[in-house]
């Protein structure tokens, strides 16, 4: 054998492709073999089938080495290719980075979701690409009816079962119509909800669903969905997910336990990496499919842009076309070893199908419509037939024929880990802990602030006890004597969290000594009661508020642009112990202290550096309108002996600092000399 053909790719495109190969090409002629990060194809068009428990998880995956049993499968992730030695380098069995040369190489490796594109998305949604998320998906939809099962809190109850799907193209109606049928069929199995209290809703950012079909199935999807209960949000944009559901362009929130998002489309890390002329993250092809510029190197399937010839467009990210492009690039191949000229890629679309829920679907075949149950029945029937296997065909039409005599499964296997470290991400006012929750994560800011509350007769909607900010931790305390949250914690800004499960926690501050000690140093500090013996003082300062306190913001103030060599003089001409740096309308955004300084030169900073490289961002601030007790908690926690002041916690807008020096001598004036009164003293 002197030969090889490498396909990347173990999709719809890559398979059909080798298939062909196999069929076409005399044996012996080339070896073919094909890398797939899993050892299985999955049949994608029935993905949301799965979700909506019609059909098994294993029943869409087909096992490449059984589907193409004179291909050599290997269940590899290609990381390069290097078109000028006609090499591939690969992940081999122990992590370490192996070569392989090829004849011809197909690259078919599809298309990955991109759930960073909205903030949030990646921590709080869902997506729906490969057998692992489709699982996960179901599992969490059971959870959160479990959940609204024994949830005595009505709006909670509410919350779990709404279901947030962001995405109206074909994948997000099909996973909101199955999600629809699979939580509205099952609810009369549940005690503590019906089906009346479930929402599932569909957002999409243009004016009508499912713009890849004509206009009268659209408006007949719309309808339907309405009318079996999916709430459609039209012409919207999520622009941020968070634990309490999603945030559109428009201001409004869209509450929600479940998030699934069908949107965000990105090329794979192999195609990223690869140094050929793209469109739109696509590999553009010449006509025949292979890569612009390359003899050797093909590109099919949802990561290639290829011309259709037959109509002039570009080809659609869909399995028919990849399924049709791997047939072709096969035949092209061939034909190249043959010495005869290629063919250029021509398809004519046979339709589109769609289904709806309920039963019902769209389909547009050969130029005829169908809608209704009529239209769901050819959908299922081409979809089964267009299974690979003749024991995947039984399978599913046997799980098919099940669900016309009897319910939906509701058994699910927990299929998230239980435990992890994970990012999060909450709006501002979101509670991100509250009290008597059970202890289950730590939390460690990376980004933005939040306010500890705890609930007084005095004020049972809450007082705020304390700012922490960036670098700062909380969740702790419960941890560590695994008793409920005597606190509360919300959101003061948009804020972003590592979040940490509890045995993780266990584990690393068993193992871990200088991580024990911060934890015990953090406890230590927010267990001892500074005002205790003290409640004149504390009432003073908790009826006290900070505009009453400020002094002014110390000058010169620095802007981000500020350099070394500035910081440095302004350092030696002002006795500051610090300073501010602060962007346009004054917008808190830094702070520099001569330690920052001395680190910046250590690290060979250059006189023109601007001090945004070596300040401390955004540190804790708070607003005019806080108490001075919140200010007296920050200053412990941080070990700061002034605060930045800002007009609101929104804007940032830096009014004036506050010192521990002059609250002490506030506290003493008014105490000791015995001028504290009832009322709040008059401002300075
Ligand atoms: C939920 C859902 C529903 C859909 N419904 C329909 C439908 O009804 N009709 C329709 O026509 N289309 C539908 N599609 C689209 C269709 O699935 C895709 O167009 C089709 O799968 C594209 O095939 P492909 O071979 O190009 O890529 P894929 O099927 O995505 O296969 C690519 C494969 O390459 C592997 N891979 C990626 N990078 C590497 C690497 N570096 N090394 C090794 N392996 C790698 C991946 O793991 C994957 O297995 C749907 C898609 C989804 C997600």
């Amino acid at each position: 054998m002197n030969k090889r053909i490498i396909i990347v790719g173990g999709g719809f495109a890559g398979v059909e492709c080798a298939s062909k190969l196999v069929k076409r090409m005399p044996r012996g002629a080339a070896e073919i073999v094909l890398f797939n990060s899993e050892n299985h194809l999955v049949f994608s068009p029935l993905l949301a089938e799965v979700v909506g428990s019609s059909i098994n998880p294993l029943d869409v995956v087909v096992p490449l080495r059984q589907l193409l049993p004179r291909v050599f499968c290997r269940t590899e992730e290609v990381q390069m290719v290097y078109p000028e030695s006609n090499e591939v380098e690969y992940l081999s069995e122990y992590g370490q980075a192996a070569r392989m040369t090829y004849d011809h190489l197909v690259i078919a490796c599809g298309n990955t979701t991109n759930l960073n594109l909205v903030p949030g998305m990646a921590d709080h949604g869902l997506a729906l690409k490969t057998i692992g998320d489709t699982a996960s998906l179901r599992s969490h939809i059971m959870q959160q009816m479990e959940r609204a099962e024994v949830c005595s809190n009505p709006d909670r109850r509410g919350w779990y079962l709404k279901f947030i799907v962001v995405g109206g193209g074909f994948s997000g109606v099909e996973v909101a119509g199955e999600i629809n049928d699979l939580v509205r069929d099952t609810a009369k199995y549940f005690r503590g909800f019906t089906e009346k209290d479930v929402n599932v809703t569909l957002i999409h950012s243009r004016d009508q669903i499912l713009p890849e079909i004509s206009s009268g199935l659209r408006d007949f999807a719309a309808a339907k969905m309405k009318r079996a209960g999916v709430t459609l949000v039209l012409n919207a944009r999520v622009v941020v997910a968070t634990p309490e559901g999603v945030g559109l362009q428009d201001g409004q929130f869209l509450k929600g336990a479940t998030i699934v998002c069908t949107i965000g489309n990105a090329s794979a890390p192999v195609i990223e990496r690869l140094g050929v002329p793209k469109d739109k993250g696509r590999v553009t092809t010449q006509a025949d499919m292979r890569v612009t510029g390359s003899e050797n190197i093909w590109a099919i399937g949802d990561c290639s842009m290829t011309l259709n010839t037959y109509d002039g467009q570009p080809s659609p990210t869909t399995g028919q076309f990849a399924e049709r492009q791997g047939k072709q690039c096969a035949q092209n191949i061939i034909r190249v070893m043959k010495g005869e000229p290629t063919r250029p890629f021509a398809f004519k679309q046979l339709g589109e199908l769609c289904s709806i829920g309920g039963h019902s679907a769209v389909a547009d075949l050969f130029g005829l419509h169908l809608s209704g149950f009529l239209a769901w029945f050819v959908w299922r029937g081409i979809y089964l037939f267009k299974l690979p296997t003749w024991a995947r065909r039984v399978q599913v039409g046997f799980d098919w024929a099940w669900l016309l005599l009897f319910p939906r499964d509701l058994a699910h296997l927990r299929t998230r880990p239980t435990d992890r470290v994970s990012h999060a991400y909450y709006k501002a006012g979101d509670f991100i802990i509250r009290r008597d929750d059970p202890a289950t994560n730590l939390y460690i800011i990376e980004r933005g602030e939040v306010e500890v509350i705890r609930a007084t007769p005095k004020d049972p909607g809450g007082e705020t006890i304390a700012v922490l900010g960036p670098g700062s931790f909380f969740g702790e305390k419960a941890l560590l004597s695994d008793a409920p949250r005597v606190a509360s914690v919300r959101a003061r800004t948009p804020v972003e969290l590592l979040v940490m499960g509890k045995n993780i926690f266990n584990q690393v501050s068993s193992a871990l000594g200088s991580f024990r000690d911060a934890l015990g140093q953090a406890l230590n500090r927010r267990t001892i009661d500074v005002w205790k013996g003290r409640p004149q003082a504390h009432d003073l300062m908790s009826r006290t508020l900070l505009k009453e306190v400020l002094e002014p913001v110390p000058r010169p103030l620095l802007t981000p642009a500020t350099t070394f060599q500035e910081v440095s003089q302004a350092f030696v001409e002002h006795s500051n112990e610090f300073f501010y740096v602060c962007g346009e309308g004054e917008t808190l955004e830094g702070v520099v202290m001569m330690t920052d300084l001395f680190r910046a030169r250590d690290a060979s900073a250059a006189a023109t550096t601007p001090v945004s490289e070596f300040m401390s961002k955004n540190p804790v601030a708070l607003a005019a309108d806080d108490s001075c007790a919140v200010a007296v908690e920050a200053m412990r926690e941080y070990r700061l002996k002034s605060l930045p002041i800002v007009e609101k916690k929104e804007n940032r807008k830096l009014v004036g600092c506050v010192r521990i020096r002059r609250l002490m001598g506030f506290v003493l004036k008014h105490t000791l000399a015995g001028k504290a009164s009832n009322s709040a003293p008059e401002q300075k």
